[in-house]
């Protein structure tokens, strides 16, 4: 933070700055040189072969210092891969060994200062954290990292954003009953969709990310109503929950119309159904499964109609964001894993269906997690989900480090993952997690050396 100066001031001064400079101009006139505005800049280069990587919140890094931080993270956990938060959701966060803020409060934030020529295409822009005291604050947590010839994976929250929600309220999600998301972009709003094109369009050519990992990339619902604790004494039933969460802005409505949908009758049709069940105890009917014979036959044919142009609707946005991460040659990683969906058209959540198939021949790492009750059954399930990535990508496996008491069974983990031939593994939040439990990352370095 600089002491002096308004930290609103700034950033608004910073941000209007940065979105005035024209493209030429983020260049120095040798065109080898780049201007302090953009070091960070270079094509991507997604470790092949092996990598350690971390969760990290850019405020872990910087609240202990970027040498420190990253001294014990390549020394003590030997670690070679950062997933830095580029944008991050609200939450109450303790932060065990953090020496400035040992509880940290904040209402989703991104950490970075919009600069991209992109920006100037866009009518929303990013909410930036209050840990962002430069407009060079994240190109340094890159630079330094990139000295040490570390990856660079932007892990970004896209439309489950509270600050974001309170700024544009115009741009989120509005039930069946006219009551708008407190906390959820709608990815069929204009604005939204050229906001997640210019961040990934930020973080891949300003930042020279290696990836994006992204989550909350579609469509929201009730889970997500609430900044503080949900009070919904009386949850819905499976089907009335998802009517609830289906959204009927502007911008859906206006999709539906353009695809012959009579999407007024519709929404009056769920909204009666609504008034009629929720006061009530669930009918069998309101119990039963949400799949896809029921969405195909509900409200005569007009649901299944509804979800096609919402699966058109995520599809298209998230192959928006794959052309841009591939023109950079980028990974794009989903937060579940699309590989064994490669025939599913619709995936394994329902409610955010997208074409996967679309996807399937730009993946790049493809997450595996051991299943099974007992160690063998986990190392065969491992042993079959690795066979299962297609041979243009590579496995990868996540540990999380700070669900264990001793570092026995982390480090039998660990090993278990490398026997079933993976060689890319990540550990979760750095800055949520006690000193010890990053210690035996180190222990267990071998898997990735
Ligand atoms: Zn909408």
């Amino acid at each position: 933070m600089l002491p002096s100066v308004n930290r609103r001031k700034f950033l608004k001064t910073s941000a209007i700055v940065a979105s005035s400079l024209q493209p030429n101009l983020m260049r120095a006139k040798n065109s080898k040189i780049t201007v302090a505005q953009s070091p960070s800049r270079q094509k991507s280069r997604l470790k092949t072969g092996s990598s350690g990587g971390i969760f990290i919140h850019p405020w872990d890094i910087t609240d202990e210092g970027i040498d420190n931080c990253y001294d014990f993270l390549g020394d003590h956990c030997g670690l070679n891969e950062i997933r830095a938060a580029a944008i991050y959701h609200a939450g109450t966060f303790l932060l065990p060994h953090n020496p400035k803020h040992m509880v940290r409060w904040d209402e989703g934030s991104a950490f970075f200062i919009p600069q991209h020529p992109r920006w100037r295409e866009t009518r929303i822009r990013p909410v930036v954290g209050t840990c962002v005291d430069t407009p060079g604050y994240m190109h340094r947590i890159v630079d330094k990292a990139r000295k040490r010839n570390w990856g660079m994976i932007f892990f970004t929250v896209f439309h489950f954003n509270h600050s974001m929600a309170r700024a544009y309220p115009e741009t989120c999600m509005v039930d069946v009953m006219g009551e708008r998301h407190g906390s959820y972009l709608c990815p069929a709003n204009p604005d939204v969709r050229s906001h997640d094109l210019a961040v990934v369009e930020e973080l891949m050519d300003t930042y020279g990310g290696d990836g994006i990992r992204y989550e909350h990339l579609g469509y929201g619902g009730l889970n997500w109503w609430s900044f503080t604790l949900n009070k919904i004494e009386v949850p819905p039933s499976p089907r009335d929950k998802f009517l609830l969460d289906l959204c009927f802005c502007a911008s859906c409505c206006h999709r539906a119309l353009v695809q012959n949908i009579d999407v007024y009758s519709f929404r009056r049709n769920v909204k009666d159904h609504l008034y009629h069940s929720l006061p009530k105890l669930p009918s069998e009917w309101d119990k039963g499964k949400v799949d896809e014979e029921w969405c195909r036959n509900a409200f005569e044919g007009k649901l299944w109609e509804y979800m096609e142009m919402r699966f058109n609707t995520v599809t298209s946005l998230f192959w928006s964001v794959q052309e841009i991460v591939n023109r950079f040659g980028g990974g794009l990683m989903p937060f579940r894993v699309p590989y064994e969906l490669k025939k599913d058209r619709y995936g394994q959540s329902f409610m955010n269906k997208i074409d996967y198939s679309k996807f399937y021949p730009y993946l790049k790492r493809v997450g595996v997690d051991p299943h099974g009750k007992t160690k063998d059954a986990q190392q065969r399930s491992l042993v079959k989900q690795v066979s299962q990535v297609p041979e243009w990508s590579e496995p990868e496996t996540m540990h999380i480090q700070h669900q264990y008491n001793s570092k026995e069974p982390l480090l039998e983990k660990i090993k278990m993952s490398r026997n079933a031939g993976i060689r890319h593994h990540f550990f979760h939040y750095y800055g949520q997690s006690r000193r010890e439990q990053l210690q035996w990352i180190g222990e267990g370095r071998e898997a990735w050396a």
